[in-house]
Order: structure tokens, then C-alpha cells, then sequence
């Protein structure tokens, strides 16, 4: 099973990812996480990739794909893909990929939110600097501010989740990203699931899907 989440920054694809990459047994494979922790470490890739992400721009199709080949090198499970894939270039790079390896994407589920509310969702998004959890200071608030309630690592507003990045961010989806829709509802494999409600109604509604799939 072969499962991407797709949907606007905002849209809550890093916190349903964690969730149910656990539930389903499926190998998370978050690009922005590993642009992340490339940044952190200051490797040539986190160098090369930082430009882009703080100003809100997408990282060259070339280069995700390289880290994407990269991460499943050695993975034969099932995968969960969270951010990736981003334009149609990726959809169709990842298309030969699998199948040129006897597999497919089983499920596309796209986290449908209304544009109006991701500002706010991206604006009020906290995430811990230790081990990458992720709160929301209006509906998933820490127990204690600024610290995680799993390791008590510093919560930390993202660098790219400011208010003119943000901006960039939902303009980069539309153009680039929002095409994907098309691309998979033609592949027959598109499932959107109404995003905004809270995290376990979303898992569940998710989850649904995925064991529709298995089920068949
Ligand atoms: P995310 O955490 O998924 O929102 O990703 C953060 C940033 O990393 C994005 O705004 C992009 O700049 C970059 N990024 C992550 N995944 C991709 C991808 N599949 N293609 C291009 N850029 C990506």
C-alpha cells in the first residue's frame, strides 16, 4: 500500500502523516522534513534547498527527486508520502519509478481546506525543534506554551511559515501543486477527504479510505 497526501501547506497532510504512517505501518517520507533536517545540519543539500524554502519557492523537481530516490533506495514497504509529490513532473517521475519496480500509488487523499484558512493554520503552527511534532496553538494547543508535551523541546514558529512567505507558499501550490488534482483523478486513484476538522475525525475519515483500498 502506497498512500500520498496531498493538500495545501496548512492543510494538516505532517500531522495526519505521523498519525497514520504508525496506524498503517507505512514508511513516512516527508521532503520538507528531510529539506529540514538538511538545513539544520547545514549539509550541501540543506545549503542548496534553503534558498528556495525560505523564500517560499519550490526546490528544483531534479533535486527531490534525487532525495526521494535516495530515501526508498533500500525501503520495499509501503510508503506514506507527505509534500511529495509537488508538480506533475514529480507525479509522473515517481509514476515510472514505482512501476518500473512493480509497484503503483494505491490512493491519492487530498486534505481539502479552504484557501481562507490556511493563513491562520500556518500562522498559528508550532513545532517542536526536537523531535518534529506538531501543534497548533488554536485547536491543538501544548499542555505547557512553548515547550513539546512528548520530549519538552522548544516549540518554534517554522522560518517559512511567516505572514509574506506564507503568501508565496499558497501561490506556488496553485500553479504548481493544484494541477496534481487533475493529474490523478485521470490515474482513477484521487480520494478527497474534507480537511479543518479536528485531527482524529480527519485520521479517521483517512483511514476509511486506506482500508477501502485494502479491502479490495
Ligand atoms: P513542507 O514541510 O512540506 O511544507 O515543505 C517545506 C518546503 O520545502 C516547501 O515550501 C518547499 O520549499 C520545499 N519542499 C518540500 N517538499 C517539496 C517537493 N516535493 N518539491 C519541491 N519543494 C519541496
Amino acid at each position: 500500500m502506497n498512500i500520498v497526501l496531498l493538500g495545501y501547506p496548512g492543510s494538516g497532510k505532517g500531522t495526519q502523516a505521523k498519525t497514520l504512517s504508525v496506524a498503517f505501518s507505512l514508511f513516512h517520507v516527508s521532503t520538507g522534513d528531510i529539506f529540514r533536517e538538511a538545513m539544520a545540519a547545514k549539509t550541501p543539500l540543506g545549503l542548496e534547498a534553503a534558498g528556495y524554502i525560505s523564500a517560499g519557492k519550490l526546490v528544483p523537481d531534479a533535486l527531490v527527486l534525487e532525495v526521494i530516490k535516495e530515501r526508498l533506495r533500500n525501503e520495499t514497504g509501503g510508503v506514506l508520502f507527505d509534500g511529495f509529490p509537488r508538480t506533475v513532473e514529480q507525479a509522473r517521475a515517481l509514476d515510472s519509478y514505482f512501476s518500473s519496480a512493480g509497484r503503483r500509488i494505491d490512493a491519492v487523499v487530498f486534505l481539502d481546506v479552504e484557501e481562507e484558512s490556511v493563513v491562520s493554520r500556518l500562522g498559528a503552527r508550532r513545532t517542536c525543534r526536537k523531535c518534529g511534532k506538531i501543534y497548533n496553538l488554536l485547536t491543538s494547543r501544548p499542555a505547557n506554551e512553548g515547550s513539546c508535551d512528548s520530549c519538552g523541546g522548544e516549540l518554534v514558529l517554522r522560518d517559512d511559515d511567516s505572514p509574506s512567505v506564507i503568501r508565496n507558499r499558497i501561490k506556488v501550490y496553485k500553479a504548481q501543486t493544484e494541477p496534481l488534482a487533475e493529474y490523478y483523478k485521470a490515474a482513477g486513484n484521487f480520494y478527497p477527504v474534507k480537511g479543518g476538522g479536528s485531527p482524529e475525525a480527519v485520521a479517521a475519515e483517512i483511514a476509511a479510505v486506506i482500508k477501502g483500498k485494502v479491502g479490495r
